[in-house]
């Protein structure tokens, strides 16, 4: 399936309708939602959400939430940008990845992951009467997005909520990510976020 394609669909309803939906954006950190927000505040009113408990240590966790509000507040967009802070619900991300601490980077682990963080974007999304969700995720070359647009899909049909399909590495989006970081002096993490791809990477350095 070709997520980009399903997307751009999407969007030209939208364009021929001249309607402005609501969109709750889950995101993982300010360089990944740079391009997106650039690329939806085109048609969509966005609240991002920022969700991300599998963060550590908890100063970086800081950091790059602070980092997501910076950039909201510098970006001209079409359309303004809300904010949600999610919690840092570290026991629930620690609870996901039990017996799953050693796999690698784009296994099961990630999966369950991904699956935290989206089933809350939809909740929250439902709550606040929005008309889409999705995440920010699917710009990284190192996230399988046909996972993550399957497990998209499946929690909003069980919330009855619609999910906004997306591969947003797909028409350059990445380098345009990577741009639009050093325009904006963003921080760039060198790992995915949790403590076993913080291990993984320091003992990558070490070698
Ligand atoms: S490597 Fe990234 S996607 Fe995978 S579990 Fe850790 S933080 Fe989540």
């Amino acid at each position: 399936m070709n997520y980009q394609k399903e997307l751009e669909k999407l969007l030209d309803n939208i364009r021929k309708e001249d309607r402005v939906p609501s969109l709750l954006l889950h995101s993982c950190c300010a360089p990944c939602s740079s391009y997106v927000l650039e690329y939806l505040s085109q048609y969509f009113r966005i609240t991002v959400f920022y969700y991300n408990p599998n963060i550590f240590p908890e100063s970086e966790y800081t950091k790059r939430i602070l980092e997501q509000q910076t950039l909201i507040e510098s970006m001209k967009v079409k359309h303004p940008i809300s904010f949600i802070a999610g919690n840092y619900d570290r026991e629930k991300f620690m609870e996901i990845s039990r017996g799953l601490e050693q796999a690698k980077e784009g296994g099961e682990r990630c999966f369950r992951c991904y699956e935290l963080r989206l089933r809350q974007a939809g909740e929250i999304a439902k709550e606040c009467g929005m008309d889409y969700f999705t995440t920010t995720l699917s710009i990284s070359p190192m996230k399988n997005a046909q996972k993550l647009n399957e497990i998209g899909q499946k929690i909003a049909n069980e919330l009855a909520i619609a999910y906004l399909p997306s591969d947003f590495k797909k028409k350059n989006g990445y380098k345009r990510s990577i741009e639009l970081s050093k325009e904006y002096g963003l921080y760039r993490q060198d790992y995915c976020g949790c403590e076993f791809s913080y291990r993984d990477r320091m003992k990558e350095i070490k070698k």
